[in-house]
């Protein structure tokens, strides 16, 4: 029977669900969107024609939150393991973004019921991400990288803030002084103290008052304009391919549960800008890279990534886009957040930011 090769989906007693992904059930996927079929209850939103996909298939190795298969040399299909029936950011996201090149073109989304189960997207032939491409620079010493992505997050910043069909008002003011961001920032901050144990712990909770006070601008903050962010956007979600660099991965924060889907452009730059931070990190514990110098190409780089994106928003009119106020608060609740990730996720990811908070509060 045809439907036997898609994946076997399984629902738990508490509703959740699970996909297996058989041998063959790419192949056999992908010839069925072909002809346009999908056995109920899977469904397929088409996004773009799927191009012709020779056989062969490859899995996608480096660390992944999902699972992802190189089909042909020509699409990747990303498996969801554990699909979600909450509204899954992506298809939507892709489809708003018709107009914007630098990601990997989309071509379809496949559900099971209501929950997202795959991804189908254009493969980008010598893609690395950024824990590789990003990791080289940093021992390396060099920064034009960081002009090229910072023009990249403002050009998808002003892509997602352009009206389509599918989003006709993409640009949303926040109400003014509301208190929540500061709320949800500080919550972090005490998650991050509660769960950070040890030497960093007791470091971290000398540094607890000072960190609250880097939050505060989020108490009040002006109103500011809200667009759909990427939600996720660090150098591992960039990669850097034959004909240059792309941002992928719409999958939102995993760390953020609920979070308002509209958000100011700080939350994503500050983010990206952070991971530089991290990159840094990593260069000098997992390469060569000599820490004096490379906290140095650290803050240079930062510098030209936001330089970059303000020229960016700058040239196209729309400055005010961004609201700078709320960069550091945000990198502050970053870092917490990256802590808290480690602690429940990656203990062993834990030395990235706190190498990051002790470059900048030490
Ligand atoms: P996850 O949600 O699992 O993090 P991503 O969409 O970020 O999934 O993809 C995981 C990894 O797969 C990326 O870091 C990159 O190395 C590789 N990858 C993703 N999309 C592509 C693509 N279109 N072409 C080539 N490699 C890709
Ligand atoms: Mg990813
Ligand atoms: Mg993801």
């Amino acid at each position: 029977m045809e439907g036997s090769r898609w994946p076997r989906v399984t629902e738990e007693p508490d509703g959740a669900l699970a996909l297996e992904i058989g041998d063959g059930v790419t192949g056999c996927v992908l010839r069925d969107l072909a002809g346009g079929t999908a056995p109920p209850p899977f469904s397929v939103r088409a996004l773009r024609p799927l191009p012709p996909v020779p056989p062969g298939e490859r899995p996608i190795t480096v660390d992944q939150t999902n699972h992802s298969v190189i089909a042909g040399e020509t699409v990747v299909v990303k498996w969801f393991p554990r699909p979600s029936r909450a509204p899954h950011p992506a298809p939507g996201l892709l489809a708003h973004l018709a107009g914007f090149a630098r990601t990997a073109t989309p071509y379809a989304a496949v559900y099971w019921e209501d929950a997202l189960v795959a991804l189908v997207t254009a493969y980008l032939p010598e893609a690395r991400d950024g824990w590789e491409w990003c990791v080289d620079e940093a021992e390396a010493g060099r920064t034009d990288f960081a002009a090229d992505i910072g023009s990249l997050a403002a050009e998808l910043h002003l892509a997602m803030a352009a009206p389509s069909g599918v989003f006709p008002d993409p640009v949303r003011l926040s109400p003014p002084g509301s208190g929540a961001w500061r709320e949800r920032a500080e919550e972090a901050l005490r998650e991050a103290l509660a769960l950070t144990d040890g030497e960093d712990g007791v470091w971290l909770a000398g540094r607890a008052e000072t960190l609250r006070r880097e939050l505060e601008p989020l108490a009040s903050p002006a109103a500011t304009p809200l667009i759909r962010v990427h939600g996720d956007l660090h150098v591992g979600q960039i990669l850097r391919w034959r004909d240059g660099y792309a941002v992928v991965d719409f999958d939102g924060n995993p760390t953020v549960a609920g979070a308002d889907p509209y958000q100011p452009a700080a939350r994503d730059l500050a983010q990206l800008t952070t991971s530089v931070d991290h990159a840094a990190q990593v260069a000098v514990r997992r390469r060569s890279a000599g820490p004096a110098a490379t906290a140095a190409w650290a803050v240079s780089a930062r510098r030209r990534l936001r330089t970059a994106y303000t020229r960016t928003l700058t040239e196209a009119g729309r400055s005010g886009l961004l609201d700078p106020t709320l960069l550091r608060p945000f990198e502050v609740e970053q870092e917490c957040r990256e802590l808290i990730y480690a602690a429940r996720h990656l203990p062993r990811w834990r030395y990235a930011p706190m190498g990051v908070l002790r470059s900048w509060f030490g």
